[in-house]
């Protein structure tokens, strides 16, 4: 079976210049796109055109002193926001773009325009609070994307899987009382941005509606695998999302400089396939990706690559190494468990 994937690219989003030497570069986009045409792939996407976010979109997610700040610094050379996250001249359209487009994404696959899709975005969005930006991130892409979703499609159901190695910590506060969404964190615990812990689990009416599994370094394939199909499936099939969106960093791959876990190429593609799978039963095949982390050029282009062959329904090597899930994934499994369950949620 092959699926129409819509694809948001953006020369726009090459112009964000996060300063010298900044991990989150401009040639991470460029080694995606180069590696997407070498596998013949790039012409099969339905380009989603961007545009700017709106000021009224953005006060969905942002508060108006973070949206002036972020506006205050369009047309200057360089701003910055915190110590890892400053803007260029480039930096104010691209964020805005990336905003948009992510929104417009989910919404044409809300409406069955396309039926899968992927944003290839920077600046990337779930570290972005409410009221500040942070850890590379201007606006909340995903949680943009899911409030645009509740606010012009009528959702009532969104989950929002963030498998990026770092905590989605602006998605998480920014959506935490909401009960129409359910957000599922993997990442590696206790590290940037320091939240995440296994007992945040929600506010208000939404408790329940955060999932985080923080996890020691190392993991592989087979630990997030058993995560996956133990766990996460699991509480889709009760949360029967009626769309799912996937924040996509691969900094959990084996090759990233900035974090410590051990995730192949493959595991990438399982994860995205257990998700498609998912969609398909539940979801009326409804799924979209947004670009995160990811900054080894070779696996992060690889394993877009993967995830959108996935995406495409193209036949994938799913396999991974070899070994066994540990006895750490094991723990965090069991005590995620015994937490949710007094939420109702049963593995
Ligand atoms: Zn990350």
């Amino acid at each position: 079976m092959a699926y129409r994937v819509g694809m948001v690219w953006d020369s726009a989003f090459l112009q964000h210049d996060a300063g010298e030497g900044h991990p989150e570069r401009a040639e991470r986009l460029v080694a995606i796109r180069e590696a997407l045409i070498e596998e013949g792939m790039w012409e099969r996407f339905v380009q989603v055109p961007t545009r700017e976010a709106t000021r009224e979109e953005l006060l969905r997610c942002h508060t108006a002193e973070h949206i002036d700040q972020v506006m205050a610094a369009r047309g200057r050379s360089h701003v910055s926001f915190d110590p890892d996250t400053h803007a260029s001249l480039g930096t104010v359209p691209a964020a805005l773009r990336a905003a948009g487009g992510s929104m417009d994404l989910a919404r044409a696959v809300w409406r069955r325009e396309v039926e899968r899709g992927m944003a290839l975005v920077r600046p990337p969005g779930h570290h972005a609070e409410r009221d500040k930006a942070m850890g590379f991130c201007f606006l909340g892409n995903v949680a943009l994307a899911a409030r645009a979703l509740m606010a012009e499609e009528g959702a009532t159901r969104v989950m929002i899987v963030d498998w990026d190695v770092h905590h989605g910590n602006g998605t998480q506060h920014i959506l935490e009382d909401d009960p129409r969404v359910l957000f599922v964190s993997l990442h590696q615990y206790p590290f940037y941005p320091g939240t995440g812990a296994l007992e945040e689990v929600g506010v208000g009416r939404a408790k329940g509606h955060t999932v985080n599994l923080p996890l020691p370094m190392g993991m592989s394939d087979h630990d997030y695998r058993l995560l996956f199909q133990s766990w996460i499936v699991p509480i889709a099939e009760q949360f029967e999302p009626e769309m799912i969106l996937i924040s996509a960093g691969y900094d959990a791959h084996r090759r990233d400089p900035l974090a410590m876990m051990r995730l192949s190429t493959g595991g990438f593609a399982s994860m995205a396939y257990d998700l498609c799978a998912v969609a398909e039963r539940l979801c009326g095949g409804r799924i979209a990706a947004f670009l995160e982390g990811g900054y080894d050029l070779e696996g992060l282009s690889s394993s877009v690559v993967a995830t959108l062959r996935v995406f495409l329904g193209d036949d994938v090597d799913l396999s991974g190494e070899p070994q066994l899930a540990g006895a750490a994934s094991r723990a965090v499994l069991e005590a995620s468990k015994a937490l949710l369950a007094v939420y109702g949620f049963k593995g």
